[in-house]
């Protein structure tokens, strides 16, 4: 056991893995993280998970990048299995900061001005500050000259965020998940709290002990069932069905809040016509549920005094994502259950700032503050502001780009704390675009799946290292402070990111990312109302917030909807099955995330000493049935194909997992799945359909 006794300093500041934002302390003795502790923030009140707890020594591993490296002369990208990242010096040079920025920003001038900004892209990082990744897409939009800017939303919630502006007028959560305590009914749907919102899941399991009835639903078994009143292991892939039939019984049973959908909604005629073909008897050979547990779970929401539902990737993640949300958002605004305590929609955002990243338009088709980059008006009053002409295209996402580069459209990349090469779907695709590019600068902590592929590295400060700001799943945004200096020649991404904008033709002088944060309050109304100052003294302040006497409203759309009309629109949604149903060849559903123990794509967890012990390998999830058939025991090697590829990897049983399914999680470079995963996407959102695809197992060895 540590005392205080064994530390030089204590450093306030925020969990850097999920979208939960808990705060914390960082104890820091001879400039390393000894440990942390909890502190009392509004999405945490002193609680932690392991990763919270333990996952920060990362920054201290051997791997850490301490100086540029640039591609030695003779290398090809092609050759990257020959890459130990631990040694990449069979690959790369180092170099001087001159030399690998001049190198980084003249390669990418050379393609502006031969090609044109959209010969260029970049991605941005929901891991680092609001300030860097809102200087990163104005260094895109007018120092590249394109939109062609994204980052991991792509992956996450941009389906729901595309239902929710659609609908309601606005992506963000309604309601902060704490509401939780004051609902009386409380869907999870599609997520795994327990495991990818750890903390938030403790508020859910408060609430049940106190009264709140849970309602789970997810293909996947998982722990918080326990805690629940309900868990309906649907089929996968079928929620349109599943939501759309709980409608049906709560349209016919006259349960809707009529006084709610006149006042406040629009197009609910549409809508209830739509819904008269989704009876859960026909409902039921799609989502396997049995028709009278519908019609309770259905009776249970739409009675409830107060409900809230949240909702995770296993809604966003499939070609009909968009139509999962709106669907929600239907069940939602027929039932009134919107705009009071206890009640809302709560898509949980995944990365710790991947809500602000996308506020601060790291994101192809919005300005910061989800201002439409293709409105001639907002354009002009940015390019005012900015003193630069904006392309007046939205630009492409994360999958379009690797289409683009394979096309020989888009030529060369700048990637910020991204590591596309493990990913993207259907990765062998994502990481041969990657290859093509005739310049790629990756800035990042360590030589990344993607690094391998680059011509220049960045050396990059991890968030102990720097300060900032982040905006967690509720709209907190929170501050962050430096605990521990850089490594060796290391430096702040701000500083990286002007550096290379000076050597584009851009002046900019932010010495501290206040100054950042100060020109963004300027272009956001959402946070006009919150500055540096009252972040430091406050720690986190909730948006949307007007002034600064505005504490901040956690609650939004009490009155009415940011639309034109102030009203709420219901949105029908039709069957869509899966891209790649199973057949024959590939007989069964794979489906991906995250364990409790490493963070997406673990180039940070994986060199956690603690995380990377508890669950260090690869490992596939397979259901007892299927292991029987197999003749497989714990342990033994299998070999997974889909059409776009295949690894080998070791079986766990998991009884959660329902038969003709199989769960594996993205963090393992050693067997990536993303290299069977499909690249199809929902056309709105334009999220791949990762969670579902078809595959077949062959048991390789005992
Ligand atoms: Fe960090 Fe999320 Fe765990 Fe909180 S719940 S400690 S934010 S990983």
């Amino acid at each position: 056991i540590l005392h205080d006794d064994h530390i030089d300093r204590e450093v306030n500041s925020v969990c850097p893995f999920c979208g939960v934002g808990c705060q914390l302390t960082f104890k820091v003795r001879d400039d390393k993280i000894l440990y942390a502790d909890g502190r009392n923030g509004p999405a945490n009140e002193e609680r932690l998970c392991i990763k919270g707890r333990f996952g920060f020594d990362y920054i201290h591993n051997p791997e850490r990048l301490t100086v540029p490296l640039i591609r030695k002369e003779g290398v090809a990208k092609e050759d990257v299995a020959t890459l130990d990242p631990a040694n990449p010096y069979t690959h790369f040079r180092e170099a001087s900061w001159e030399e690998a920025l001049d190198f980084a920003a003249s390669g990418l001038r050379k393609v502006r001005d031969e090609k044109g900004g959209g010969a260029l892209a970049g991605f941005g990082s929901a891991k680092g500050s609001n300030e860097e990744a809102y200087l990163f897409q104005k260094l895109v939009r007018i120092g590249f000259g394109t939109n062609n800017v994204d980052h991991c939303t792509r992956l996450c919630h941009a389906s729901s965020v595309a239902a929710l502006l659609e609908t309601v007028g606005s992506g963000a959560v309604s309601a902060p998940f704490n509401e939780a305590e004051n609902a009386d009914v409380i869907m999870v749907i599609g997520s795994n709290p327990t495991i990818n919102h750890p903390v938030a899941a403790t508020f859910f399991k408060n609430a049940a002990k106190k009264g709140a009835k849970l309602i789970i639903i997810d293909p996947r078994g998982q722990s918080l069932s326990r805690h629940a009143k309900y868990m309906l292991q649907e089929k996968p892939g079928t929620d349109v069905a599943l939501l759309n039939s709980m409608m049906h019984v709560i349209v016919k049973e006259d349960l809707t809040d009529k006084d709610y959908i006149k006042n406040h909604t629009e197009n609910f005629e549409e809508l209830k016509v739509h819904l008269e073909e989704f009876s859960p008897e026909a409902m039921e050979p799609v989502t396997g549920i049995s028709p009278d547990l519908i019609r309770e779970v259905a009776r249970e929401f739409a009675k409830a005094k107060a409900a809230i539902i949240f909702w995770g990737m296993g809604i966003s993640q499939h070609v009909h994502g968009t139509d999962n949300s709106r669907c929600l958002i239907s069940l939602a605004l027929m039932t009134g259950q919107v705009g009071r305590p206890g009640t809302g929609l709560h898509p949980l955002r995944g990365q710790n700032n991947v809500q602000g990243a996308s506020d601060v338009a790291l994101i192809p088709m919005f300005l910061p503050d989800y201002q439409s980059v293709e409105d001639p008006a907002i354009r002009e009053k940015f390019e005012r502001f900015w003193g630069a002409e904006l392309d007046p295209k939205k630009g492409l996402t994360v999958v379009e780009i690797t289409e683009a580069v394979h096309r020989g459209e888009i030529n060369a990349m700048y990637i910020m704390g991204e590591n596309p090469a493990m990913s993207d779907p259907n990765v062998s695709h994502a990481r041969q675009a990657l290859a093509m590019l005739d310049h790629l600068v990756v800035q990042d902590l360590f030589v990344t799946e993607t690094a391998a592929y680059a011509d220049v590295i960045l050396p990059a400060s991890a968030w102990p290292e720097k300060d900032g700001t982040v905006t967690n799943t509720n709209r907190q945004v929170q501050i962050g402070r430096a605990a521990v200096p850089l490594p060796g020649d290391a430096r702040q991404d701000l500083w990286i990111i002007q550096e290379i904008a000076r050597r584009l033709g851009l002046d900019w002088h932010y010495d501290h990312p206040k100054d950042v944060f100060a020109e963004m309050t300027q272009t956001m109304d959402s946070i006009k109302g919150i500055s540096w100052e009252r972040l430091e003294a406050a720690d986190s302040v909730i948006y949307p917030c007007e002034s600064p006497e505005d504490p901040g409203q956690p609650l939004i759309f009490t009155e009415d909807f940011p639309t034109a009309n102030g009203l709420g629109k219901f949105v029908p949604a039709s069957l869509i099955s899966p891209d790649e149903i199973p057949d024959k060849n590939f007989p069964i559903v794979l489906t991906t995330g995250r364990l409790l123990e490493h963070w997406h794509t673990g180039s940070m967890t994986r060199r956690a000493s603690v995380l990377d012990a508890v669950e260090p390998e690869p490992i596939v999830h397979m259901p007892p049935a299927m292991m029987e058939q197999l003749d497989a025991a714990p342990g033994d090697l299998v070999t997974i194909r889909s059409r776009r590829g295949e690894i080998d990897i070791r079986v766990r049983v998991d009884g959660a997992v329902q038969n003709g399914m199989i769960f594996i999680p993205f963090c393992y470079a050693e067997a990536a799945v993303n290299l069977l995963t499909n690249d199809a996407l929902d056309p709105f959102g334009k999220i791949a359909e990762v969670k579902f695809c078809a595959v077949n197992v062959e048991r390789k060895s005992a």
